[in-house]
């Protein structure tokens, strides 16, 4: 019978501890998000995009999920749903986006919240809250003010953002200060 040298047994189980490791851990860019997350689009599907992020954009979704999606993540305790976020400009364009917008740099992503079935994007405001959660720009996009249909959230790091809040009600946009936006925790 052949022997296998020890040393040998130590170079597979490392090489195979690399693959494993590879493979748990090469689209993972935060606690809870992957690169699939940012790339995925039913759209890009529908109309066979494709949607693969850039090394830069790949950095900015990374910051995004680490300094607004982890920490909202951590307070609810669940992953959360991701409507849209990396588009390409072709299918920004398709689905009826400015071309400028945070959607094309992967800096802003669409974000709802589900408990048992029932929509809660109210206790995402609550996260970003109680989190205190520095963004660029949130958008309460149409239902109610405090329970929107989904929220855009976006960042465009340390020193540049503006924690603008607007509230899109399906016809127009309305600004809403800082102190407002605070306020939707006791309505
Ligand atoms: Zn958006």
């Amino acid at each position: 019978m052949k022997r296998i040298k020890p040393i040998s047994i130590g170079i597979g189980a490392v090489v195979g501890a690399f693959f494993l490791y590879k493979l748990l851990t090469v689209d993972k860019i935060s606690k809870y998000y992957t690169i699939y997350d940012v790339e995925n689009s039913d759209n890009a599907d529908q109309y066979g995009i494709e949607n693969k992020l850039d090394t830069l954009s790949r950095l900015r979704a990374q910051r995004l999920a680490l300094t607004v999606l982890d920490p909202i993540s951590d307070y609810l305790n669940s992953r959360l749903f991701i409507s849209s976020w990396f588009r390409s400009p072709l299918l920004n364009r398709i689905v009826g986006s400015k071309d400028k917008s945070d959607h094309t740099k992967a800096n802003a992503v669409d974000i709802e919240h589900f408990i048992n079935g029932v929509q809660r994007n109210d206790l995402i405001i609550e996260a970003i809250i109680r989190k205190n959660i520095n963004f660029d720009q949130l958008i309460l996009e149409k239902g109610s003010i405090n329970n929107p249909n989904w929220i855009h959230i976006s960042t465009r790091g340390p020193g540049q953002n503006r924690n603008q809040v607007l509230y899109f009600d399906g016809a127009e946009y309305k600004t809403l200060s800082y102190k407002q936006f605070l306020n939707l925790l006791n309505e």
